[in-house]
């Protein structure tokens, strides 16, 4: 079953990490505007550097820009059985964005799953992110800022989601496994309730 869904949560919390797991066990493609991004300026062309001369400050890369790369995105023949869309939307204005996209489409979003962790926790684990990976936006005052707009920014649209009645919450603490073992259940009980997934 084709299964669309939306994975929110403060950086570092260990979306892309589940989200990889999650597209695995689901047979669905993840779409993470972060590594768009990063794979952009990786070559080095237009989109990569404007995109990032806001990621390496820890701002949100314009909405008309990231609205217009997720579009492309989202109108690629790959997508029919399903996707993942990992730190997308970021505001409330991209939810009103991707709302339009999706009716384009003819997709409705089943779920949105928020990955919940302390900022003192995602700090932690960013900063040694920053060691082991050497990311460009993992520095302590990025990192901060990151976090902040997080709470100023991305926050808030998970109200209209949990409004929607397709907000699930997931504790993002512990180990890979268990974090992974805790979406899984919060999904297949919250699935149960879904009219196009019930056999
Ligand atoms: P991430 O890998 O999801 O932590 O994203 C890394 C960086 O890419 C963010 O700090 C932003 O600068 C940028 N970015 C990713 N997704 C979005 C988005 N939906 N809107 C704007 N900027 C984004």
């Amino acid at each position: 079953m084709s299964l669309r869904m939306i994975m929110v949560g403060p950086p570092g919390a260990g979306k892309g990490t589940q989200a990889v797991g999650l597209c695995e066990r689901h047979n669905i493609i993840q779409v993470s505007t972060g590594d768009l991004f990063r794979a952009h300026a990786a070559a080095g062309d237009e989109l990569g550097q404007l995109a990032d001369s806001y990621t390496s400050r820890g701002e949100l890369v314009p909405d008309e820009v990231t609205n217009a790369m997720v579009r492309e995105r989202l109108a690629q023949p790959d997508m029919a059985n399903g996707f993942l869309l990992d730190g997308y939307p970021r505001n409330p204005s991209q939810v009103g964005a991707l709302d339009v996209m999706l009716i384009e489409q003819g997709l409705k979003i089943d779920l949105v799953l928020e990955l919940t962790a302390d900022d003192d926790e995602v700090f932690a684990r960013l900063l040694n992110r920053a060691k082991e990976q050497g990311r460009a936006d993992d520095n302590e005052d990025v990192i901060r800022h990151r976090i902040d707009i997080y709470h100023a920014s991305t926050k808030p649209l998970l109200d209209v989601y949990q409004e929607r009645g397709i907000l699930l919450k997931v504790d993002g603490s512990g180990t890979i496994d268990e974090v992974a073992n805790r979406i899984d259940a919060t999904i297949a009980g919250f699935l149960t309730q879904v009219s196009r997934f019930v056999a």
